[in-house]
């Protein structure tokens, strides 16, 4: 069955299920058929109804107990001014400040990501702050996938790779529900689309199934710490990893 659910996510096609489920070993299964009889049982106006409340923007509120201990110190990355955008919206230049065209010779990348058609990449310094699994339906539907799977950076941790050209990125603002660098927002490549970051006041979200990682595996400071928005799941975890927001039934 997860072979099933894992083939049918447009954003784990580079990424194998042990792979991603790797190193907290997990089962799944699906909470519903893939024609939704939860919904289908229903009016088709409720639905209509339903679908308009999920797509209305949201703050993640319980993303700030997802694993992560309180303020955490960004690591030393030579970046030197404020943190850029950190009060939303955007400010002048944010293309060559973080998370986006920057230099410093402090920075190390540890990790790179790339989107699909390969014309963006970004790079890393460090291990992620924490990671998590969202089961909230916007996150279905922006990525096209049953969850999201995303590692937790410091934005002064990331950077795109000095052989990306900027002009393909394309940014998403999902409380204007339209194209433009408004943070918070979503970051894909302009060519293939593939989802690469959501960039938040302080800190980004990168998408472990973007990343090269050398051996093939997904490196222990990856693990989920936590499965948000569990009430909204269509796949269900028997992985030992804990949920906000909603039931987790074993
Ligand atoms: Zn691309
Ligand atoms: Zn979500």
């Amino acid at each position: 069955m997860l072979q099933r659910i894992i083939s049918r996510s447009s954003f784990l096609t580079t990424t194998s299920p042990s792979r991603l489920l790797s190193p907290v070993r997990a089962t799944a299964r699906l909470l519903t058929t893939p024609t939704c009889p939860r919904y289908a049982a229903q009016p088709i106006q409720q639905y209509q109804q339903q679908q308009e409340q999920h797509s209305q923007p949201r703050p993640h509120s319980c993303q700030g107990d997802m694993g992560s201990k309180g303020h955490v110190e960004p690591p030393k990355t030579g970046w030197k001014g404020a943190i850029p955008s950190q009060k939303g919206g955007s400010e002048e230049g944010y293309i060559l400040k973080p998370p986006y065209y920057w230099h410093s010779d402090d920075f190390e990348a540890k990790y790179k990501s790339s989107c699909w058609c390969g014309r963006v990449k970004f790079e890393f310094h460090g291990d992620p702050i924490t990671a998590k699994h969202c089961h909230c339906n916007q996150c279905q539907v922006l990525h096209g996938a049953p969850f999201q799977y995303a590692a937790v950076f410091h934005k002064t941790s990331v950077r795109l790779s000095h052989q990306t050209d900027p002009t393909n990125l394309n940014f998403f603002s999902t409380h204007r529900k339209e194209d433009g660098h408004d943070v918070p927002c979503k970051i894909a490549c302009s060519h293939c689309h593939s989802p690469l970051l959501d960039e938040g006041r302080n800190m980004v979200m990168a998408y472990p199934s973007t990343f090269n990682f050398k051996d093939g595996q997904i490196p222990a400071s990856f693990a989920s710490k936590g499965h948000i928005f569990y009430s909204e799941a269509i796949v269900e975890f028997d992985d030992g990893v804990p949920s906000k927001c909603g039931r987790k039934t074993a």
